[in-house]
């Protein structure tokens, strides 16, 4: 796929949550050619310092008015800028880059798994299923009582959400209630948490259900270049590196080799 390269215009920009800001972007015509799973880039100053883009999955899109939503956590220097831009201002954007998730041919029921920032490319995952009349169970887990990432859009957007904010529970209890009740679930995705994935692993083998894993490993280049985001995928006695940026960021919770 064409890889498209563009200034987009900030739309918005706001603090949500502690460490929490969402930025609107307009930026089309990448707004018609990305799908859940990949991720774009994004130049967040027009200086030489953070010399990189940093790599962001896009949260929602109004394609009805060419708008990216996109939710970040500020860890660093560049999402610290980030949150200081304003209307108006415009950034540089390349995209869409890496894979997309898989939905299996005829699914009727998915779930998403996640936690904190994690969240954010499973929520586009969501609105875009329930555009093809895909059931969508969310399960959430935050470490924050008063804001559990993603849950109140997902709630208006349609989709069940069972949550947890008590770090001893693992809010994949509640799917593995679902499972043996043989309620039927036709892929399960994750990202972001080694926790929650190697759960989602587990239920996959034992029930035999496709799952995928979005890594968000520490990006340079974001086209394959540099090989900085390299991962070991397929089993402990037989894997190869493969690059986060170009052959993922998307692969089988099952091929991951830690
Ligand atoms: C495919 C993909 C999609 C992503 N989508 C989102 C998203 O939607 N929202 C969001 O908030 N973030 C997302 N991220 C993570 C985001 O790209 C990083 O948080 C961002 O690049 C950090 O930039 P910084 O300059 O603020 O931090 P830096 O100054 O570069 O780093 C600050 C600290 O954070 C660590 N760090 C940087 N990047 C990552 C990372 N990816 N994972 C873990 N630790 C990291 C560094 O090692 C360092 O300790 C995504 C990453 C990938 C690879």
């Amino acid at each position: 796929m064409k890889i498209l390269q563009a200034q987009a215009q900030v739309i918005d920009n706001f603090y949500i949550a502690p460490n929490y800001y969402l930025i609107k972007i307009l930026s089309e015509p990448m707004i018609y050619k990305i799908l859940p799973g990949q991720f774009i880039n994004l130049k967040v100053t027009n200086t030489l310092d953070p010399l990189f883009s940093r790599p962001f999955s896009p949260y929602l899109l109004h394609k009805k008015d060419g708008i990216i939503e996109i939710l970040y956590k500020v860890v660093g220097k560049g999402t610290s800028l980030m949150k200081n831009l304003t209307e108006n201002d415009m950034i540089r954007v390349v995209g869409p880059l890496g894979n997309a998730f898989t939905i299996p041919e005829g699914a009727r029921r998915i779930a998403i798994v996640g936690r904190g920032v994690g969240i954010a490319p499973l929520v586009f995952l969501a609105q875009y299923a329930l555009s093809l009349e895909i059931e969508v169970y969310a399960f959430l887990s935050s470490g924050d009582p008063d804001f559990v990432v993603g849950k109140e859009t997902l709630e208006d957007l349609g989709v069940e959400v069972y949550y947890t904010t008590d770090n001893r529970k693992l809010v994949t209890d509640y799917l593995w209630e679902f499972l043996k009740e043989d309620i039927h679930i036709d892929a399960i995705y994750t990202c972001g948490s080694r926790r929650l994935r190697k759960e989602v692993a587990l239920m996959s083998k034992r029930y035999n259900i496709p799952s995928e894993v979005s890594l968000e490993t520490v990006m340079a280049c974001g086209v394959g270049v540099c090989l900085g985001c390299t991962v070991k995928i397929g089993t402990s006695s037989n894997w190869k590196y493969k690059r986060v940026c170009v052959e993922g960021p998307v692969f089988s919770t099952l091929e991951v080799v830690d």
